[in-house]
């Protein structure tokens, strides 16, 4: 990922990438831990974002099943909803709800490689056993707003 940097927006200083070595937050029963996030800081440790997209990056990873594990079953059906493997396809019985941990890991410009963990409630599909996320929608929504938590928490700002 590519870093953006211009001077920090609060006091017009330059800034540095450094890395935060573990912050978490935690939305609706989903966690989201980062261990190694790069962010730009200046001399005021005023934080940021290494670019304007990073926060969409990183949802970009988890949502790409092949890379980070992470898959989230889709719902069909109009009088009564049905809940399908994101990765055979084949139905899912919502009784098997269990929490898991996922792990991804994205490569950064010029700095270690962070890596995301996730834990959620999820569905394990009894066809070709993969767990997964319960929808579509509301997981990423969650996710983004427990990486949202862990930002404000230290006082990372966007970029
Ligand atoms: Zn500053
Ligand atoms: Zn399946």
């Amino acid at each position: 990922m590519a870093l953006s940097r211009k001077p920090c927006a609060q006091c017009k200083k330059p800034v540095q990438l450094t890395t935060i070595s573990h912050l978490s937050g935690e939305e609706g029963g989903y966690r989201v831990v980062l261990k190694s996030l790069p962010i730009m800081m200046c001399a005021d440790n005023h934080k940021r974002l290494i670019n304007p997209d990073f926060a969409m990056q990183i949802l970009d990873v988890i949502g790409r099943g092949e890379l980070s594990g992470v898959y989230a079953a889709y719902q069909r059906g109009f009088l009564r909803r049905r809940t399908y493997c994101a990765r055979c396809g084949f139905e899912i019985n919502k009784a098997i709800l269990t929490n898991r941990e996922f792990r991804a890991s994205m490569a950064v410009e010029s700095g270690p490689t962070m890596e995301i963990t996730i834990n959620a409630p999820c569905l394990r599909c009894i066809t070709c056993g993969i767990d997964q996320l319960p929808e579509v929608n509301e997981p990423t929504d969650r996710i983004f707003r427990a990486l949202a938590r862990a930002f404000r928490g230290e006082e990372i700002h966007a970029a």
